[in-house]
């Protein structure tokens, strides 16, 4: 079914297959949900899925979690979804701020943040998905050796996000303020759909990958 419009998203959502609609039942025991004991990989704001649904693809043996907080976005991933089936990714539609609720202490192994909301008011920095506040709700669900993986064009945010990691008591790994001219960082790069936009308009995507 094609729905032309986002009217009844909530109602669409409600009964789609791909969607985990009690997040918080599977918690420690997200292995069920794939039948297998993969690694869990986790994209937070994932928008329309381009990200995560070319990752599933090209890594079967890895299981996927998309999360999105509104269902008019999440319902465009959905449809991707029924034109083409992956069984190691599923979505839940959340905000973030309640993860810890959904998976438990070390069944996470990687987060990735693409083109996060900048909350630009210092008075929201809270709310940016790199905050110091955020960073120690993926500290409560990462392994002890897990990463996360950042990118944006926004500098600002970029900035801010790159003073929260050894705040947070994080260390950087890798960083780049220019992902498409390194050579190393791009090897493997999958483009979403904000990348595609911002990146042909000219500007440089920065990138780090984060760990403990
Ligand atoms: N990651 C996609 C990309 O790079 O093309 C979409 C980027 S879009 C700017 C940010 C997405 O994150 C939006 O779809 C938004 O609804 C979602 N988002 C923002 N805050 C969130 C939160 N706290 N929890 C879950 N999703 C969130």
């Amino acid at each position: 079914m094609r729905l032309r419009n986002v009217t009844g998203s909530r109602e669409y959502i409600a009964e789609s297959k791909y969607v985990i609609h009690c997040p918080e039942e599977h918690k420690g025991k997200w292995d069920e949900v794939f039948g297998n004991t993969n690694p869990l990989r986790v994209e937070i704001g994932m928008g329309k899925g381009k990200f995560i649904m070319q990752l599933a693809k090209e890594n079967p043996e890895i299981n996927y979690v998309g999360i999105e907080k509104y269902s008019t976005v999440l319902l465009r991933a959905i449809q991707k979804m029924e034109e083409e089936e992956l069984p190691n990714l599923v979505f839940i539609r959340m905000d973030a701020e309640d993860l810890s609720q959904v998976f438990a202490e070390d069944e996470i192994d990687r987060i990735y943040l693409n083109f996060s909301d900048p909350w630009p008011k210092d008075r929201h920095a809270k709310r940016r998905l790199e905050s110091r506040e955020f960073l120690a709700r993926y500290n409560q669900c990462l392994k002890k050796d897990g990463i996360i993986e950042f990118k944006t064009d926004n500098r600002d945010l970029f900035d801010f996000a790159v003073e929260e990691v050894p705040e947070a008591g994080w260390e950087i790994i890798k960083l780049s303020y220019d992902l498409h001219h390194d050579e190393e960082m791009m090897q493997g790069n999958i483009m979403t759909e904000y990348e595609e936009k911002f990146s042909s308009m000219g500007n440089p995507i920065c990138k780090y990958i984060i760990k403990r």
